[in-house]
């Protein structure tokens, strides 16, 4: 299939491409390179481009004939989003409403959207994880901005041809296609890469963002899935757009991991010790998001083929090492 990868510079994007690759799929990567690393593209047909140009936008979409996007382009920080919501309203709303606008105009029907755990917000009941029929009910911007494109999508594919999918993430992590792809945001926010930079003598400490959680060891828990899992999934909802008007799925492993825990693991992979600091919470931050991902398991027969943290863990490292400075640009 032609599919334009939208953020397909990205950390999760640039696997997804290079997955679209392998599998005889015909990616097109469009990006504005504002996060994104060329070099994380290859050899894969590149536009450079913003999802403000509509008239971008379209040209590119007839230009390749394309049949489907994925749209990976976003802005991720939960904490920089409560700084300053309106850049997350604007990039992650008005740049979707932009591209979905030049879908219907070119005729491109399917859409597969990367949206979000925070949409749940602080789920009321934890029992075996968070279902697709918990409350959406997200407790900061970045959340809220993944729900509204959610419902945009939702009523554009009643009034129109859309057909979507919302594929409601977890902690994607890992370096994919056998740790070639990596992780590599400027600046950096996420635990896992921030930890192994720890390790690797970058930064001085590791900061704790809260240790008195409600939660067994008093810090988060986040349910971590391997990328090359998360990406096989988008696959399985390509085929099934075929048949479906709308699908809603979590991606996660359903397996929760506290910050120390994962700490430890990249201690134990890296085999090297570090300082880890006491830090005060992060706002936005749920304490524990873990998935119940029944779902997508049983209608797409999706089962996580890398589920073990230290896996995930070893694949980052490996990159990381390969990779000190991450991408060159
Ligand atoms: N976290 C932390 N220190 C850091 C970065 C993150 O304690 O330097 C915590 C964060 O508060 C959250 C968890 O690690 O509970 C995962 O955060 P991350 O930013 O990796 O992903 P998120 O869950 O926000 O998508």
């Amino acid at each position: 299939m032609r599919v334009l990868v939208c953020g397909g510079a990205g950390y999760i994007g640039s696997n997804m491409t290079a997955m679209l690759n392998s599998e005889g799929h015909e990616p097109v990567v469009y990006d504005n390179l504002s996060k994104g690393h060329i070099a994380a593209v290859g050899q894969t047909k590149f536009v450079e481009g913003d999802l403000d140009d509509y008239k971008s936008i379209v040209e590119t979409l007839q230009k390749y004939d394309i049949e489907a996007v994925m749209h990976f382009a976003a802005f991720i920080e939960v904490g920089e989003s409560v700084q300053a919501p309106l850049k997350y309203y604007r990039n992650n709303l008005s740049c979707t409403q932009n591209l979905l606008s030049a879908m219907e105009a070119v005729g491109v029907e399917k859409f597969v959207f990367s949206s979000t755990a925070a949409v749940y917000g602080i789920p009321e009941s934890i029992g075996g994880g968070i279902s697709e029929d918990f409350p959406t009910e997200p407790i900061n911007p970045y959340g809220q901005t993944k729900l509204a494109v959610e419902r945009m999508c939702y009523y554009q594919s009643r009034a129109e041809k859309l057909r979507y999918a919302a594929l409601r993430y977890f902690n994607a992590c890992g370096a994919g296609s056998n740790a070639t792809i990596g992780e590599d945001h400027k600046p950096e926010s996420h635990l896992i890469p921030l930890t192994i930079q720890a390790a690797m003598g970058k930064r001085d400490d590791i900061k704790i963002f809260g240790t008195d959680y409600d939660t067994p060891d008093g810090t988060c828990i986040r349910d971590y899935i391997h990328v090359d899992d998360l990406c096989r999934a988008h696959l399985l909802v390509l085929n099934k757009l075929d048949q479906s008007r709308e699908l809603i799925y979590n991606l996660g492993n359903g397996k929760g991991f506290s910050v120390r825990e994962v700490i430890e693991t990249v201690r134990q992979v890296s085999g090297k010790d570090f300082k880890v600091v006491t830090a005060e919470h992060r706002p936005g931050d749920a304490p524990i998001l873990t998935s119940d991902a029944t779902k997508v398991r049983n209608e797409l027969g999706w089962k996580p083929e890398k589920p073990e943290l230290r896996e995930m863990v070893s694949s980052a490292w490996k990159w990381h090492n390969e990779h000190p400075d991450g991408y060159p640009d």
